[in-house]
């Protein structure tokens, strides 16, 4: 059949609020458009963020009433434990409330002066890196730097750039290499398995750490065995565990492909540092057994990390998601090429050329698409990683783009269908959408909490 459906039928339900466009106006409006801002029931589809939005399974639901909250030694820790170390391979885990503790913790120890190289570093990777007045540098292959440009590995880092890094900076200067899987800045574009040696290669060379960003492990295994020679018949399980085999360790969200609402953990197989992890740990996050999260959400995971591997799950993930891509590229709409695992990323700066950098055409054309059809996205853009240039004014982000992140098992065909046309119409009348700029701004992860006004 060439009809792919969703592998799972729906068992209950949440309803959706329809609004009108005089209320989504003067929601807008309160909200200081910055769409993080808004009140949830306000937005009728939500694809701000793919992060801990999907849908449980009836096991993962069934696991959460299982779920044993002991302080320490929890039997859910356990199956957690096992449930990860099955795929990622490393000595030991250490568990987070999610992603971002586990860099928080991971990073601890950085020098002024000390670089973390990585393919692109997501938001919170580098806002934790420059915490510790290190620098946060990406090196993806040029290709992932055009939007138009299809690559079916546009996430590869360029090991001939970290190569001449490490040579020019001095191996103590650089701590670690991390590379993100998929590469959720560059587009949610994969990275090919070829890659990951490659950059295993410079790092033993060297002797530096390797580190994966873990968050869509199982969306870069399933692009593999699509894209790469000699995966074909590899399990997505298998091409998982060869990727983590690669790596020293690893940060994950579990809101990501954990297929959970919440959590995060960091794997690795040096012992002296699990150490130092777990004494953090416990100053921040919780005992070793739980680190942040209830006994219940240990088990969430550990049942979602057993179906995101599952092919039926991951064809459909895949596919539907490349559906929307397909169906806007068609409508002549210009959107990161291809389309990655967990989002479409529209190319504003194309879209909008009439709107310069500093006035913001990634966010301008999200709340568009919010005024339009009470779509909620998010800006990848000059609001996300404009810098100031020391003179007053800005050095813009590398591209102007809007991410539409898809919810895992939340959204029907229908839904994404609805969000195509919205999408069309307001590329229809590109040319009337102003732009915008930033009333006031707090020190870091601006896009946040950013107030905006129209220009
Ligand atoms: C979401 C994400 C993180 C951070 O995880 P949180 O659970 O949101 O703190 C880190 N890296 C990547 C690639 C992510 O997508």
């Amino acid at each position: 059949m060439k009809t792919i459906i969703e592998p799972f039928r729906i068992k209950s339900v949440e309803p959706l609020r329809i609004t009108t466009r005089a209320q989504r106006e003067a929601a807008l409006k309160a909200a200081g458009h910055n769409l993080f801002r808004l009140r949830s029931d306000d937005v009728l589809i939500d694809l701000l963020t793919d992060s801990g939005t999907g849908a449980m399974s009836s096991l993962q639901w069934a696991a959460v009433m299982r779920g044993d909250e002991s302080y320490a030694g929890s039997p859910s820790y356990y199956r957690f434990e096992e449930a990860v170390q099955s795929i990622f391979g490393h000595e030991f885990v250490i568990p987070t409330h999610q992603g971002r503790a586990a860099e928080r913790i991971l990073f601890a120890g950085l020098k002024p002066g000390q670089i973390i190289p990585s393919n692109a570093h997501f938001d919170t990777t580098r806002a934790n890196i420059e915490a510790q007045g290190a620098s946060a540098l990406d090196i993806g292959i040029p290709e992932s730097r055009i939007p138009s440009r299809v690559h079916p590995f546009k996430g590869n880092m360029d090991t001939t750039a970290l190569e001449r890094l490490i040579h020019e900076h001095g191996r103590d200067a650089i701590p670690m290499v991390m590379v993100t899987v998929t590469c959720n800045t560059a587009g949610g574009q994969p990275v090919s398995m070829a890659n990951l040696r490659a950059v295993r290669a410079v790092c033993d060379r060297h002797g530096v750490p390797f580190y994966i960003d873990a968050c869509r492990f199982a969306e870069n295994s399933f692009f593999i065995r699509k894209r790469e020679e000699g995966y074909a018949a590899r399990t997505p399980l298998e091409i998982a565990r060869e990727m983590f085999s690669l790596a020293d360790g690893a940060t994950m969200s579990a809101k990501k492909d954990g297929l959970a609402n919440i959590g995060g953990f960091i794997t690795t197989n040096d012992a002296a540092r699990a150490a130092e992890m777990r004494n953090l740990l416990i100053l921040t996050e919780g005992f070793s057994t739980y680190g942040g999260m209830a006994g219940r959400d240990l088990e969430a995971i550990a049942q979602g990390l057993a179906e995101v591997l599952d092919e039926d799950y991951l064809t459909y993930r895949i596919r539907s998601v490349q559906y929307v891509g397909e169906h806007l590229a068609a409508g002549g709409v210009p959107i990161v090429q291809p389309p990655g695992g967990h989002a479409i990323y529209l190319d504003a700066r194309a879209m909008l050329p009439h709107i310069p950098p500093h006035q913001l055409p990634g966010q301008a054309l999200a709340c568009e698409l919010y005024l339009h059809g009470g779509i909620r996205s998010c800006e990848i853009g000059s609001l996300m990683f404009g810098k100031p240039d020391g003179r007053g004014g800005e050095i813009p982000a590398a591209m102007e783009l809007v991410r539409l992140a898809i919810p895992r098992r939340v959204y029907t065909q229908s839904h994404m269908d609805y969000v195509c046309e919205v999408i069309a119409e307001t590329a229809a009348r590109a040319a009337e959408i102003r732009g915008l700029r930033i009333t006031a701004q707090p020190p870091s992860l601006r896009h946040f909490t950013a107030a905006l006004a129209p220009v």
